[in-house]
């Protein structure tokens, strides 16, 4: 996603507020099985400074993943300030720099560089999220089932558990 920064180039020094709107990047998440609740928003001032372009704003997203307990689809309001420097050349004082050419600067990596770094360690529907029965599968969020719990700590049963799955993939 391309942003004009004509206007920072030339009034050099001085801040120019943005806002642009960026397709979430799908694909580049789609292993970690995350999506995207609408597009990512980016938010901020950008400054000329002789030819380099600095960003500094705020990365907004909500992001959709499996809930780490249950399954749920669970969601993550995602608010990150970033601060990224645009170059015409590679500078050796700025390695993190981003290259543009012309007067637009390609916002896409940024944009997925800071989502990925900011990932919450896992995804859960709520913070108290009871989870599944791990031998019947019940979502214990909607209601408790028969299960033993004293047998659920047994590693017997969890096996058994897993063999009456495969018994019903089976038939
Ligand atoms: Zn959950
Ligand atoms: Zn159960």
């Amino acid at each position: 996603m391309k942003m004009s920064v004509d206007k920072a180039l030339r009034f050099e020094g001085v801040p120019q507020e943005f806002e642009i709107s960026v397709p979430a990047p799908v694909s580049d998440f789609a292993e970690d099985d995350i999506s995207f609740a609408g597009d990512v928003v980016l938010h901020g001032s950008m400054t000329g400074i002789g030819e380099n372009v600095a960003l500094d704003g705020v990365l907004t997203a909500t992001l959709l993943s499996p809930c780490a307990r249950c399954l749920e689809e669970a969601k993550y309001d995602m608010k990150v300030p970033f601060e990224e420097l645009f170059v015409r050349q590679p500078d050796p004082d700025h390695p993190d720099a981003y290259l543009y050419e012309g007067k637009e600067v390609d916002v896409t990596e940024l944009t997925v560089a800071n989502i990925a770094m900011n990932l919450p360690m896992q995804f859960l529907c709520k913070e108290d999220c009871a989870g599944l029965c791990p031998m019947c599968g019940q979502n214990l969020n909607l209601g408790t089932c028969k299960c033993d719990p004293a047998l659920e700590r047994s590693a017997f049963s969890a096996l058994k558990a897993l063999l009456d799955v495969k018994d019903d993939k089976e038939v």
